[in-house]
């Protein structure tokens, strides 16, 4: 049985005042392999004031110092990559090839914030005035279970980039891989106090962060009905928010893409880690006309995508990370059949002898329109629609008849043409012909998807508050 009962605060490990714990659950077999301390209020609290101290001075560091710094945990982190990848398909259950995938956009994430530091102006002249770029001060990082470290590195290397010191709340759920990445953080030698990580429940630990006078800024990844939550908690004392939320991206498949080679990509893009990536393209819009020969051609792929054990090297489907998660996407299923919708693939219950774990039939909906729930709720599992189309400007305009605007996806023989579409979609993050990643380039989401954006010199100028100066 492991037991996770130190939080980082301050530069040390020490045991939570927080006396709860919670059960650490293996999403392959159900079995509980280990607990986890909770954080409170006051150990919340504990490190807000470590990363407060620690600003002052970090603020104030050089570029070469930072620069560095992120050296240093990129490093770290490298050292600790094959731990973190096993670690993230034991605990979260993410096949290994992604979980893989997801670790290096991590170490990416570290590059990219030491190239945009490098080429960083924090002091310019524009009209007469000179305009300093500032570090905001404590910044309160809230991340997700899906892919937690990689939120981690990635947000909190851009925070160091721009001076800022952080106070890390991962999910809950995360406390294996969160003890891994604390443990490289810490081989990194950072000062005291400029990272400080919680293990701890979003409405204790989090709601502390964001409430919290001494806290300058949110950087929260999570569902939107909690990032909705915490912009209102923010309000109160004018934290700046960067919110990265959910997604009901579409794929748009045009008339003249070979299909062979794009259904397959379409169904990657949106059953990898078995649905739970927020940019998953989860709606794939079809030419009216090709309705019969995409069911063919799904019915043919679906069975060569293998749903089992995520640490083999060929599963496509792991199980879902809980029990709940689970439930909640079987309602889903039944709501598509109960709202009309055509199985094509999938459907209720377990696969065959899969049983013991959160393993869900990976699912495809034909005859769904757009209005319907499962086309226009984020099911976060391996569930995906089909909707037809007649002509283009009515897929761009499904595509975009969506509270949501995180990403998107366009097959098209002619790339230029595809380039024509995707500008026209209301996300931001689209590719054109396949599942694109720029480490370098903004990421960030559109209407309810979020606010802000991350990565490169974007993400970090997040971080920073503009401060003009006339003399
Ligand atoms: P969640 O919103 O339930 O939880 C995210 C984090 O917020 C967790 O650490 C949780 O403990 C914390 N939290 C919960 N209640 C809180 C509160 N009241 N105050 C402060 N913090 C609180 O999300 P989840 O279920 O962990 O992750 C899945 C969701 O994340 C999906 O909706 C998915 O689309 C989204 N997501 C978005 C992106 C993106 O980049 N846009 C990336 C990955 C996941």
């Amino acid at each position: 049985m492991k037991v996770i009962d130190q939080i980082y605060i301050n530069g040390s490990f020490v045991k939570p005042h927080g006396n709860q714990f919670m059960d650490l659950i293996n999403p392959l077999n159900q079995e509980i392999f280990g607990k986890v301390a909770l954080a409170d209020e006051k150990d919340t609290q504990l490190a807000i004031q470590a990363a407060k101290t620690a600003f002052k001075s970090f603020s104030k560091t050089t570029v070469a110092e930072r620069v560095s710094y992120l050296e240093k945990m990129h490093q770290a982190v490298s050292k600790r990559k094959q731990d973190l990848i096993d670690v993230m398909v034991y605990e979260f259950g993410g096949p290994v090839q992604f979980s893989t995938a997801v670790i290096q956009n991590g170490l990416d994430a570290i590059q990219a914030s030491i190239t945009a530091l490098k080429d960083f102006k924090f002091v310019s002249t524009v009209g007469t005035s000179q305009v300093r770029m500032e570090s905001l001060g404590v910044v309160g990082i809230i991340t997700p279970w899906n892919a937690s470290n990689m939120f981690i590195v990635s947000k909190l290397s851009s925070a160091i980039a721009a001076g800022c010191t952080v106070v890390i709340k991962p999910s809950e759920m995360s406390a294996m891989q969160t003890q891994i990445i604390a443990e490289s953080l810490h081989e990194a030698g950072l000062p005291a106090g400029v990272f400080n990580i919680l293990n701890g429940l979003g409405t204790v630990v989090g709601q502390e962060l964001s409430t919290n006078k001494d806290v300058s800024k949110i950087s929260f990844t999570g569902s939107t009905v909690v990032g909705k939550a915490i912009a209102v908690h923010a309000v109160e004392t004018m934290k700046r928010v960067t919110l990265e939320l959910g997604g009901k991206s579409a794929a748009i498949l045009l008339d003249d893409v070979n299909f062979n080679e794009a259904i397959p990509l379409a169904l990657f893009g949106g059953l990898m880690s078995g649905g739970q990536v927020c940019t998953a393209g989860t709606r794939i819009l079809i030419p009216e006309n090709r309705l019969e020969e995409v069911k063919q051609i799904i019915k043919e792929t679906i069975p060569t995508m293998k749903v089992g054990n995520p640490s083999d090297q060929d599963t496509a489907i792991g199980p879902l990370v809980s029990k709940k998660q689970y439930l909640r996407v079987q309602e889903y299923i039944q709501l598509g059949i109960d709202e009309g919708a055509e199985l094509v693939v999938g459907g209720l219950g377990q696969p065959e002898g899969m049983e013991s774990g959160n393993f869900v039939k990976p699912t495809v909906f034909a005859g769904v329109t757009n209005d319907m729930r499962i086309a226009q709720e984020e099911i976060f599992g391996p569930v995906l629609v089909l909707i037809t189309y007649k002509i283009e400007e009515e897929a761009i305009a499904i595509a975009n008849d969506s509270i949501y605007g995180l990403a998107g996806y366009v097959f098209a023989k002619d790339v230029e043409k595809g380039r024509e579409i995707a500008a026209q979609i209301d996300a931001g993050h689209i590719s054109v012909n396949g599942l694109k990643h720029d480490p370098l380039a903004p990421f960030g989401g559109f209407k309810q998807s979020g606010i802000g954006r991350e990565f490169g010199a974007f993400g970090m100028s997040a971080y920073l508050e503009p401060k003009t100066i006339l003399v």
